[in-house]
């Protein structure tokens, strides 16, 4: 057999190498859009790696372009469409989900959010379905009851939610002065959508918790209506929130849409905070 020609040979390597060069590219460009990673220290893959951990019995794998769930469906990381805020909460995909870094440690300076700053308010539901039951029926045969402080709350295991919800009440117990916030609970399950909207709660699904409305701030019992939102108001302490964030609750207060009383949990949006709170606070 002849000697393979050493040009050949040297030509096939170099289209191989932009072959491979031009697959590279093609799956960056799939996983970090151009304004993302131009804009942001958090680039869309280190979101969607920080949601797989959040999950890991959930989500199986972050593919180029979508999440696979545990179950081998599917969902969309980008539906390709441009929106504003109010179309983001109306049909949000993963990526607008979590377009909005929730401030945290250092990053919060205590300031008001600015103007339809909401980390964490946008959802896409076809994720907290897949997390926590696609149906009413599915999302309560998930809910386990929690301890609160002498009460049981209906609250989902889904993600280990439920044991992170006791965490934070393990943890608040300790400080007895703090319970006139903590009880009444104003709420945790109930399956129904976000005031004025098509959008199911975070409370359809059993991961969320109401404290007492007593010292409740809401942008809508404020008299706000859309576009015209009250001055921000909160009463609750700082250190509920701390305990809420350290295990894994992202806090309504800091919405511009505030809901003081609301903790959801959000363990992929306090992880992504924290890798933005080591990147220099980008907000976004
Ligand atoms: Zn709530």
């Amino acid at each position: 057999m002849a000697a393979e020609n050493p040009h050949r040979c040297s030509l096939v390597r170099r289209m191989r190498f932009f072959a491979a060069l031009f697959v590279g590219v093609a799956v960056a460009a799939t996983l970090v859009p151009p304004a993302a990673s131009a804009a942001s220290t958090v680039p869309l893959f280190d979101r969607l790696a920080a949601l797989q951990s959040a999950y890991p019995g959930a989500v199986a794998a972050v593919e180029p372009g979508a999440l696979v769930m545990a179950d081998g469906h599917r969902i969309a990381v980008d539906d390709g469409r441009q929106k504003d805020h109010e179309a983001k909460l109306a049909a949000a995909d993963v990526e607008d989900m979590l377009s909005q870094i929730y401030p945290i440690g250092t990053c919060d300076d205590g300031r008001p959010p600015e103007r339809n700053f909401d980390p964490g308010r946008i959802r896409d539901d076809a994720v907290f379905r897949a997390l926590y039951g696609a149906t009413r029926q599915a999302a309560e045969a998930d809910l386990v009851a929690v301890d609160w402080f002498g009460s049981k709350l209906p609250f989902t295991r889904g993600g280990g939610a439920d044991a992170a919800l006791r965490a934070v009440a393990k943890d608040l117990v300790a400080e007895p002065g703090l319970k006139k916030y903590l009880v009444p609970s104003a709420g945790t399950f109930n399956w129904r959508v976000v005031a004025g909207t098509k959008r199911l709660s975070a409370h359809s699904f059993g991961a969320a918790i109401d404290l007492n409305t007593e010292f409740a701030d809401y942008w809508l019992w404020s008299g706000g209506k859309p576009g015209n939102v009250p001055r921000h108001r909160n009463r609750f302490p700082k250190r509920i929130v701390d305990v809420f964030e350290r295990h894994g609750f992202i806090w309504g207060g800091k919405w511009y849409h505030y809901d003081t009383m609301h903790f959801e949990y959000r363990p992929e949006l306090i992880a992504i905070g924290r890798l933005a709170e080591a990147r220099g606070c980008p907000r976004s």
